[in-house]
C-alpha cells in the first residue's frame, strides 16, 4: 500500500516540515509493505540531485511536476494525476498553510476522506489510522479511511525527520496539463516580514512575545535576544490582533504549531490556545511578572520578574558569552 507525500522546497532546500512528512510516510509505507513516494512541484530549480535527495528520508521515487511553485492549485493538479495514474492509497502532508490548502483542494478533487491537524499516524489492520486532537487538545480521536484515497494533513512539524533511506530516489517527470483555474493566480512576490530572517517553523530557538511587552516596540527586545541566540521571534494572538507583530509569527490554535529546542516566552500568560501551538518545545522558559501565570505550570524554567529588565540583560549575557 503506497503513500504519496508532498514536499515543499524553497531556494534549493526542502523545508523541515516536508522532510518530517517524507520520513513519516516512508516509515508507515514500510509497515504496510508498500512504498513511499514524494511529489515536488516547481521550476528549473528542482534539479535531479535535489529531488533525488529525498531518498535519504526514505522516498523511493520522486514525481516532479513543472508548474508554478508556492501556489496550491497547480500542486493539486500534479498530485491528482500522480495518484490517479499510480493508485496511491494515501496522500500525506506535513501541514503548514500551503499543505492545508493543497490537501483540502485534493480532497475535493478526488472526493477523498481527509483528516487535518493530525499529530500522529499509525499502521493498523493493513491501513492507516490518523490521530487528531479535539476539544482544545483535551482528547484524541482515531480516524480511519474508507474509499479509494485517504488524505492526512499533519500539524506543522508533527512528524520527526529521520534519515533512514537507502540513498537517491528515482526521479520521474510528470506530464500534467494544468486546469484553467489553476493558472489564474500567479506568485507576484514573496513578502518579507519583520523578524523573518529565520523561518519560525524551522528555528531551533524561538523568543516569543506577548501582551506583557506593552507595545509593538517591545518586540525589539525579543528581536535582539533572538538575534543573539540565532533564533527567530514568535508571538501570541493577542499581540498579532493588536497589530504589534505579523500573523505569520502567531503560535497557537489559530496560528502555527512549533517544536523548537528552546521556546522562551516573554510576557505571555499561557492560555490553552497558545499552549497547543508550543507545548512540544523541548525546553520552555517563561518570563512573567505574575507568579501565578498559567504558563509556569508547563514551563521547564520560570523567571518571575519584569521582562523589560530581564530581556536586555539576557541579550547582553548571551552576546558576551559568544564574544
Ligand atoms: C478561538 C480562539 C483561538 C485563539 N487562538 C490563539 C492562538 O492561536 N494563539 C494565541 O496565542 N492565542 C490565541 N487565542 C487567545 C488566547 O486565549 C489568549 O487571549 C492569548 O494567548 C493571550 O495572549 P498573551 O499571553 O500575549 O496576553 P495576556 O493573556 O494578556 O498575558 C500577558 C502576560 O504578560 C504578563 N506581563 C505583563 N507585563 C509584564 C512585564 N513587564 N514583565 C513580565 N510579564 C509581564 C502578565 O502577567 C500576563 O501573564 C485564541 C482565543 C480563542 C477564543
Amino acid at each position: 500500500m503506497s503513500i504519496l507525500v508532498y514536499a515543499l522546497h524553497y531556494e534549493g532546500e526542502f523545508n523541515q516540515n516536508s522532510l518530517g512528512a517524507v520520513s513519516e510516510g516512508a516509515k508507515l509505507a514500510k509497515e504496510l509493505g508498500g512504498e513511499c513516494a514524494a511529489v515536488v512541484v516547481g521550476g528549473d530549480d528542482l534539479t535531479d540531485d535535489l529531488c533525488a535527495s529525498l531518498g535519504r528520508y526514505g522516498a523511493t521515487k520522486v514525481f516532479r511536476g513543472k508548474a508554478p511553485e508556492g501556489l496550491a492549485q497547480p500542486v493539486v493538479d500534479v498530485m491528482a494525476k500522480v495518484i490517479q495514474d499510480n493508485g496511491f492509497r494515501y496522500a500525506l502532508f506535513g501541514g503548514g498553510l500551503l499543505g492545508f490548502e493543497i490537501g483540502a483542494g485534493l480532497t475535493a478533487r478526488l472526493n477523498a476522506g481527509v483528516t487535518m491537524e493530525v499529530t500522529a499516524v499509525r499502521a493498523q489492520d493493513g491501513g492507516l489510522v490518523a490521530e487528531r486532537p479535539i476539544l482544545q487538545d483535551s482528547a484524541i480521536v482515531d480516524v480511519g479511511y474508507v474509499g479509494e484515497t485517504g488524505i492526512i494533513i499533519g500539524r506543522l512539524n508533527a512528524f520527526d525527520i529521520s534519515e533512514g533511506g537507502d540513498g537517491a530516489a528515482e526521479v520521474v517527470d510528470v506530464d500534467v496539463q494544468l486546469e484553467e483555474h489553476s493558472t489564474k493566480a500567479v506568485m507576484v512576490q514573496r513578502g518579507e516580514q519583520r523578524g523573518a530572517d529565520v523561518n519560525i517553523e524551522d528555528a531551533d530557538i524561538l523568543v516569543a512575545g506577548g501582551r506583557g511587552l506593552g507595545k509593538a516596540e517591545g518586540f525589539e527586545a525579543c528581536e535582539e535576544l533572538a538575534g543573539a541566540l540565532g533564533g527567530a521571534v514568535a508571538a501570541t494572538r493577542a499581540v498579532v490582533d493588536a497589530g504589534w507583530y505579523p500573523y505569520a509569527a502567531q503560535i497557537g490554535q489559530t496560528g502555527k504549531t512549533v517544536a523548537p529546542k528552546l521556546y522562551l516566552a516573554a510576557g505571555i500568560s499561557g492560555a490553552i490556545q497558545h499552549k497547543v501551538g508550543m507545548q512540544n518545545a523541548e525546553n520552555i522558559v517563561a518570563i512573567n511578572k505574575d507568579p501565578n501565570a498559567p504558563i509556569f505550570e508547563f514551563s521547564d524554567l520560570g523567571v518571575v520578574g519584569d521582562l523589560n529588565k530581564i530581556l536586555p540583560k539576557l541579550t547582553d549575557a548571551v552576546k558576551s558569552k559568544k564574544g
